[in-house]
């Protein structure tokens, strides 16, 4: 950039002057069609070392695998860096479960994170309770979550938890039921067949639309959202559980049994939400299909006998977790950043390869191409993976809290952060750039954006939302710090691997991966040695920190 048009300082003639090295790009396209080293990177971190559940010996080998092989790659100053997770770490070393009356089946489960073993082999009749619900909110909320690019479709409709004082008297109506028994709680979803798939890519019309400069309505489909606050006077679901596993832990129930509620066998075990083991029974996630089945022959009056064995660990010493950071030096602007990053931690029900072991293979990729071709960046590119996302962003809010600030309250690294990249939906190739800041700062990325056409990159837009929610590139909005989130087709994500029992490595598309991590490369080299950094909110324009930060 010419220093004359600085002095303007107007946006087109910014944008329209934003040179590209294109030869630099060309080097990073060949080095990942020739060289890559994503699917090895890929097969560490889930058939090696996952699932990588924060706080677990199993997280904390993967970040010390990727800090060693960052450093092997050339990388300096890799490092584990600690924050206060304040739960313990937790791990399923074997699980077993069968009915054994009044037929022989064995049965298909995952076990929800940080509940207790059974003590040995537990048998024992079933029986389901069904909690009150009170009625459909109104007006019913909008479903197609996926239309307006968020994560998690939520399906029908659900209706509202109940009051305290009807849950009260259902567990007055319930507790003398589930002593010795293995508990079913609540009733079978019905999940019919799907006849209309999703797409696995997205339209390319659509795509291009939605980055298109000129079109008003481009810029939506940030991540974001969150679940609705609760109703006054009605409880929250998290609190409806936490009340039946009281009662079950005190009535001796033996185990607890929650419909994965999903077809296809797909299940997603998530945690109980206290994170203390003492305070739960033991409890399962059943596929769809099993819960189904034991509730009609329950239905039948048959006395319907289970049978488990689950043998969990907790790690008290996973109250420290740790993100994962390493650099490629700048040179003469050194003392500023350009992050590139996505969280290294999974779920347990799989090895959590779309989420997110890919996004972490992507990132670390698109960091080697660039130290593996010897370019020498004049800001210093840093790679950040983050334990904690899948608990609430807590590892990426953590090191945004350590390292920046805020906005309103900054550490002096706040303004020498130029931006963050962050990936976080699965296997797909990038389709744009949704970056926090002015439109000017969108503006910076198309150009290098626009050499991916041929891979289906359509561009880049801005949001002003400081709204935490979706993924970690939030955390650096929420600080007023530019944030980009990248957009990805989404192949089988919301419909198969988001967090299930698929979540591995064969459901990897190898070459989105390596255009997805040529594509962050080039955007990361791009940035890295623009004479400025990225525009951003002055004074007069940020916006106010989001009120209610909700996931
Ligand atoms: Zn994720």
């Amino acid at each position: 950039m010419r220093k004359w048009l600085l002095v303007f300082g107007l946006a087109c003639l910014v944008a329209a002057q934003e040179t590209v090295d294109e030869s630099a790009i060309a080097k990073i396209r060949s080095e990942e069609m020739e060289h890559s080293q994503i699917l090895h990177t890929l097969h560490m971190l889930t058939d090696r070392y996952g699932p990588r559940l924060t706080g677990s010996p199993n997280y904390e080998s993967a970040a010390k695998w990727a800090v060693s092989q960052l450093t092997e790659w050339g990388f300096k100053n890799a490092h584990l860096e600690p924050w206060d997770f304040g739960h313990p770490g937790w791990m399923n070393e074997r699980a077993a479960g069968y009915m054994v009356a009044p037929v022989r089946e064995n049965l298909k489960f995952e076990v929800l994170g940080w509940t207790p073993s059974t003590r040995g082999t537990v048998t024992g009749p079933a029986i389901e309770v069904i909690v009150p619900q009170g009625p459909f909110p109104t007006p019913l909320p909008p479903t197609d979550a996926a239309a307006a690019g968020g994560r998690g479709g939520r399906g029908a409709p659900q209706r509202l938890p109940p009051t305290k004082e009807e849950m009260i008297q259902w567990v007055q109506d319930t507790k003398d039921k589930v002593r010795w028994k293995i508990v079913l709680v609540g009733k079978a979803a019905v999940v019919p067949v799907n006849f209309n798939p999703p797409q696995l890519r997205r339209d390319d019309a659509a795509v291009k639309q939605s980055y298109d400069p000129d079109n008003p309505n481009a810029g939506r489909g940030g991540r974001g959202g969150g679940t609705p606050p609760a109703e006054p006077g009605r409880l929250t679901a998290a609190q409806v559980t936490e009340m039946v596993d009281a009662m079950l832990l005190e009535n001796g129930a033996l185990l607890r049994i929650n419909d994965a509620g999903m077809g296809h066998g797909l299940i997603r075990a998530f945690q109980n939400r206290t994170y203390d083991s003492a305070k739960v029974v033991p409890t399962v996630v059943l596929r769809n299909e099993d819960y189904g089945r034991i509730e009609r022959l329950l239905q039948d009056g048959e006395d319907v006998r289970l049978e488990f064995n689950i043998v969990n660990r907790d790690y008290p010493e996973g109250k420290t977790a740790y993100n994962v950071v390493a650099e490629i030096p700048g040179t003469d602007k050194a003392d500023e950043i350009v992050m590139l990053g996505g969280h290294l931690d999974s779920w347990h029900a799989a090895t959590g390869a779309t989420d997110n072991a890919i996004g972490s293979s992507m990132m670390m990729e698109a960091a080697r191409l660039i130290q593996a071709l010897k370019l020498k960046p004049r800001r210093t590119i840093r790679v950040g993976l983050w334990a904690g996302e899948e608990e609430g962003l807590l590892g990426s809010k953590a090191y945004v809290e350590q390292h920046f600030g805020t906005f309103e309250n900054p550490k002096p690294e706040w303004a020498t952060l130029d931006c963050y990249f962050n990936i976080d939906s699965g296997t797909g190739r990038v389709r744009g750039a949704n970056i926090f800041g002015p439109p000017e700062a969108a503006a910076v990325l198309r150009p290098v954006l626009a050499l991916f056409e041929d891979f289906g990159v359509a561009g880049a837009n801005s949001t002003s939302s400081r709204a935490t929610g979706g993924t970690d590139s939030t955390s650096f909005n929420a600080a007023g710090l530019p944030g980009i989130g990248l957009a990805q087709d989404p192949i089988e994500y919301q419909s198969f691997t988001w967090h299930t029992n698929l979540d591995t490595y064969e459901r990897i598309v190898p070459d989105d991966a390596m255009k997805a991590a040529s594509t962050i490369a080039a955007a990361v080299w791009h940035v890295a040695n623009r004479e400025q950094m990225i525009p951003r909110f002055g004074k007069e324009q940020m916006p106010p920190p989001a009120k209610a930060p909700a996931r």
